[in-house]
């Protein structure tokens, strides 16, 4: 049955408490952008056909979201695929997919925008379509509907669900996505036939129109591949968009908060393309050239990003991190910039070679996280078939570097399936990492722990690759080399194997290089529950199988040997790469012929890291004319404007000292997030100019209000008066309150947030001492989710004294910065002498409301004897279960008081977001340190049918708000004490010096 609605005004609100994670579905996220429908000319949802943990990790979905919410003629909102419990809630009520931020059907925009990044996200796509009241098919569409668009790297061969979509950019989105936006709903209020319009926006270039075009079947290989356009002035073959990325800086603002995503990090963009030519790589080919992103712009864009996001670790990503240009500076600059504000910088696909050491000792300092190579293949053969340029003297290089630095865990990944390979190629793999394991061991010293993982996923041959025409591993060869890894591990104990599951990538090699009869099978498949198929548990082979054999496709033609003549099904895409060139790539491969990565100089695998070297190196850059026609001259110039930006002048980097790491006191804060606004405009501002632009008050540089996590914080600007000794820090008690969305958050999630809000507004806190430091505070109780709190504390600690009028800014600031339905309402210092939360907190008053019909009768009188019976009753038991574990707990031992709820408790509920013809009960509960009760237990037992089991007992749908938490100046369980606020700290004083206190309360999930 659904509970009260939390979320008065969303369309799921009576029952997102009955999904997982359900503020998955809530938005309200700080950073989440919520446009008036009648101010733009276009609106778009931003769809992603995977759960919202995955989906909010994606950085071309916050590049597109904040271009076009930047844009006053767009909006942009977000919707993930709901998870499998939400999409069977869906459909047992009739109720579409909404997106986060308004609420909107995806039928109710102008334009539905999928991002696809992997074949086994095809089912999620008509998942999100077909909820969202949008026609499956793009011929099914009338004039009314949304156009359905996609892109990213697999609409670089969208052949199995092109007929799905109307429209699929290629290539860079940045500019595309606006102008189909604007186009279409132009063309829309006009009145402009769909037909047409979809002529208009194929004739815009770059965007690929599937109904616009016919197929034939090519003769030599069964597939059909598409023939030619059906339309004048429509392109064909279709070319890429290609941006200048220094004009559209990498966004310093997303959402952020919600549960926890999958790479909970803010990650920013640092280079798009590659010049390591792997021919495996499918984005290596078709984001050709490498395109770096202004140094300082990333500086600039990191620390705003810190400031805006309050994350605690920041990520530089690129598709080989290690070969962009001016890595060692850049990485340099940056951690002199997070090392101060205590922020962790992981760095995506670095490779520790070529990297100086006082960089590595760098990287170590500020925790740096993922450190992870991918060698790829096991043998130099192989590694030369692969064209990864990377030799084993190298990887054992890496892994003494790394593991002298007191790192103990490596990762290192690999595939097999490779075209050529051997038996030995596959033990070579696990031979290596033993390898690296020895190196590592060397050079950690005794008794240090030397951990390798090797994680071996499968190849699968991607269009646009060198390896496009390559056979695919059967699923019973996969298998074999499975064993045969497993077999070759058992020895090495300081080495981990992973591998994968085979039977999905075979499916993923079969939509890959698909053609557009797949589009039947898919959509069988889907219709009989294909469903999260990248999900391994997920995944139902059964129905896949039944899908191939229904539609009647083999599938052994998608996976075996192509012939290089043949055309294939993405041939009418044109990724800017040479005809000719993919096969001489090809034909190398099969003689182990090496292509050194191009872009550099000849023979050097890293690029200078000073700008004197580089000046000094006038020998010719590599280039095999692929097709993409790279500005040399240009390239080369670049990279020595970039080494002189960073001040890397001279062959010995200046090594990083405490003075030179900004004090606190000069970290950007709120004005410093707003002074450069990280909008459309390129940026050609020196970096000299943005640092003097950081120090003034807050302005909003892209014309837009102020967001929340601006607002101005006048404690900011006091001067830190030196830490006491000891722990550090000064330390305070803040009261806060949990609403809406807020109470659908875990409270894990609910701890994260908070050291998020307080960077935000610029007050630092103090960390733990030990290796792994983290923010000193001590929450009360946890809440159960979906358990409204108007009175919540923490105790922590501020590296600032603030006297109360700073404090009380502060907690203004605070809730100004806060994700929705979080609002801090109060602050007190406390002294040394002040007792701990834990020390204090001797009980709860929680209201619990139930809406009148769901009691019946007179209700009032029926709850008022239900309270009586059960302050008269010697036992209250029920059954709590935990993990699968079950306890028995008498809720009488805890229950103090219950009765009717008054006017008062009325005003608490209204306060709460909870209206209606409700019905509550006031009750008061006693929480010990050997355990409390939940408020659900408590109104089970009150309202529950006399005689039932205790395991069977379930209350009427209600809703839980905790109205106070408070100490009591007698023992825990005596009503004759009187209760004290929190922030009464005089009593609180004199109830430490009670013998009879309990001396710890726990905070676990079941302490409600
Ligand atoms: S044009 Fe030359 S340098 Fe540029 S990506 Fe192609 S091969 Fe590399």
């Amino acid at each position: 049955m659904d509970s009260l609605p939390l979320l008065a005004d969303h369309p799921y609100a009576s029952f997102l408490d009955q999904v997982e994670k359900p503020a998955r579905y809530a938005g309200g996220e700080v950073g989440s952008v919520v446009k008036d429908w009648a101010s733009v000319e276009a609106r778009v949802c931003l769809a992603f056909p995977d759960v919202y943990d995955i989906g909010m990790s994606h950085l071309g979905f916050k590049i597109l979201y904040k271009l076009l919410n930047d844009d006053p003629r767009t909006l942009a909102e977000r919707c993930y695929t709901p998870w499998v419990d939400m999409e069977a809630q869906l459909v047992k009520r009739g109720l579409p997919l909404v997106s986060l931020e308004s609420a909107r059907p995806l039928r109710d925009f102008d334009v539905v925008g999928f991002s696809l990044q992997f074949e086994l996200t095809y089912s999620n796509i008509l998942t999100m379509l077909h909820l969202g009241g949008v026609p499956l098919r793009a011929a099914d569409r009338g004039e009314d509907d949304p156009i359905v668009i996609a892109g990213g790297p697999t609409a670089t061969h969208p052949e199995p669900i092109a007929p799905f979509l109307d429209a699929i950019v290629i290539g860079d989105g940045e500019e595309k996505a606006t102008e189909v936006a604007l186009a279409w709903a132009r063309l829309k209020r006009e009145g402009v036939p769909r037909r047409e319009r979809l002529v208009a926006i194929a004739r815009l270039g770059a965007v690929y129109v599937p109904s616009l075009y016919a197929t034939r079947l090519d003769p030599d290989t069964g597939f059909e591949v598409v023939d030619r356009p059906l339309a004048s002035g429509i392109p064909f073959p279709i070319e890429r968009a290609l941006v200048d990325l220094n004009k559209y800086p990498f966004p310093d603002q997303s959402p952020t908060g919600g549960p926890e995503a999958i790479f909970d990090r803010m990650s920013i963009e640092i280079a798009r393309g590659c010049t390591e030519g792997c021919r495996f790589c499918q984005a290596g080919m078709i984001y050709r050239p490498v395109r770096e992103r202004d140094p300082e712009q990333i500086v600039d864009t990191v620390m705003r990003a810190v400031q805006r996001s309050g994350q605690d670790e920041v990520s530089l990503t690129a598709l080989s991190t290690a070969d962009v240009s001016c890595i060692s500076p850049l990485i340099k600059k940056v951690t002199e910039r997070l090392t101060a504000e205590r922020i962790s910088l992981g760095v995506s696909s670095l490779r520790a070679y070529g990297l100086e050491p006082d960089l590595l000792d760098e990287l170590k300092r500020v925790r740096a996280t993922g450190l992870t190579f991918a060698p790829e293949a096991g043998s130099q053969r192989m590694r030369d078939v692969v064209n990864k340029n990377v030799t084993e003297e190298q990887l054992l290089e890496t892994a003494e570097r790394v593991f002298s630095r007191g790192w103990g865990k490596m990762k290192l990944y690999f595939m097999i399936g490779l075209p050529t390979e051997t038996d030995e190629d596959v033990r070579g793999i696990v031979e290596t990492g033993a390898r690296a394991a020895g190196a590592g061991r060397k050079a950690a010293g005794k008794g240090k722990p030397v951990d390798v993982t090797v994680s071996v996923s499968t190849h699968v041959p991607k269009p646009h690759t060198p390896f496009q025409w390559a056979a695919m591993d059967t699923l019973g060869e996969v298998g074999r080399k499975q064993r045969l890894l497993k077999d070759t591990v058992r020895p090495y104990r300081a080495v981990t194997l992973k591998t994968h599951e085979a039977h999905a990538s075979v499916l993923e090699g079969i939509f890959a290089r698909g053609d557009r009869p797949l589009a039947d099978v898919l959509e069988r498949a889907w219709r009989h529950g294909a469903r999260f198929d990248s999900w391994e548990d997920k995944l139902d082979l059964a129905v896949w199988e039944e899908a191939f054999t229904h539609v009647g496709v083999d599938r052994e033609k998608y996976l075996g040997t192509l012939p290089v003549t043949a055309r294939l099904p993405w041939d009418h895409i044109d990724v800017g790469l040479e005809e000719g060139f993919l096969a001489k790539e090809y034909r190398k491969a099969l003689q182990s012929r090496l292509s050194p990565p191009c872009g550099k100089v000849a023979g050097m695998f890293v690029h200078h890291t000073n700008l004197d070297d580089a000046k000094a190196d006038a020998r010719r850059l590599v280039c095999y004319d692929c097709g993409v026609a790279c500005d040399m001259t240009q390239m080369r110039e670049e990279r020595l404007t970039f080494l002189d930006r960073l001040g890397a002048h001279r062959r010995s980097l200046p090594v990083l000292t405490d003075a030179g790491a900004a004090p606190p006191a000069a970290a950007p804060g709120p004005s410093g997030a707003a002074a450069s606004d990280g909008g459309a405009e390129p940026a050609s501002d020196g970096g000299a100019e943005r640092e003097s632009v950081a120090a003034t008050e807050p302005k909003s540089g892209d014309g837009s209000e102020p967001s929340r996590a601006e607002a101005e914080a006048p404690h900011r600007a006091r001067r830190i008066a030196p830490a006491p000794k000891g722990r550090g820090g000064f330390r305070y008690r803040f009261r806060f309150e949990k609403a809406g969305p807020m109470a659908l958050l875990g409270h894990l999630d609910v701890v994260r947030e908070l050291p998020r809000v307080l960077r935000r507004v610029g007050a630092p806190m103090t960390y733990t001492a030990g290796f792994h430091p983290k923010p000193d505070m001590t929450f009360s109780p946890a809440l159960s989710l979906g358990v409204i709190s108007l009175d919540e504390y923490v105790d922590l600690r501020l590296e600032r004294d603030l006297d109360p009028a700073a404090l009380d800014a502060l907690v203004a600031a605070m809730s100004a910065a806060s994700p929705r339905g979080l609002v801090f309402s109060g602050a007190v210092k406390l002294g040394p002498e002040d007792p701990a939360l834990s020390k204090l907190i001797a009980g709860a008053r929680y209201a619990l409301a139930f809406a009148r019909s769901a009691i019946g009768g007179d209700a009032e009188a029926l709850l008022a004897a239900r309270c009586s019976a059960a302050l008269s009753a010697e036992s209250l038991p029920i059954r709590r279960e935990i993990d699968r574990l079950a306890k028995m707990v008498d809720v009488r031992q805890y229950l103090v008081r219950a009765e009717v709820g008054g006017p008062e408790v009325h005003a608490a509920l209204a306060r709460a977001g909870l209206v209606g013809d409700l019905v509550a009960l006031e009750v008061e509960v006693d929480i010990r340190g050997s355990g409390a009760v939940k408020s659900s237990e408590v109104a089970a037992v009150i309202t529950g049918e006399p005689g039932e089991a205790p395991g069977a007992i379930t209350p009427p749908p209600h809703r839980a708000v905790r109205l106070q938490l408070f100490g009591r100046t007698s023992p825990a369980g005596s009503v004759a004490g009187e209760r004290f606020s929190l922030f009464d700290l005089e009593r609180a004083r004199r109830v430490k010096s009670a013998p009879e206190r309990t001396p710890a309360l726990p905070l676990a999930a079941d302490a409600e």
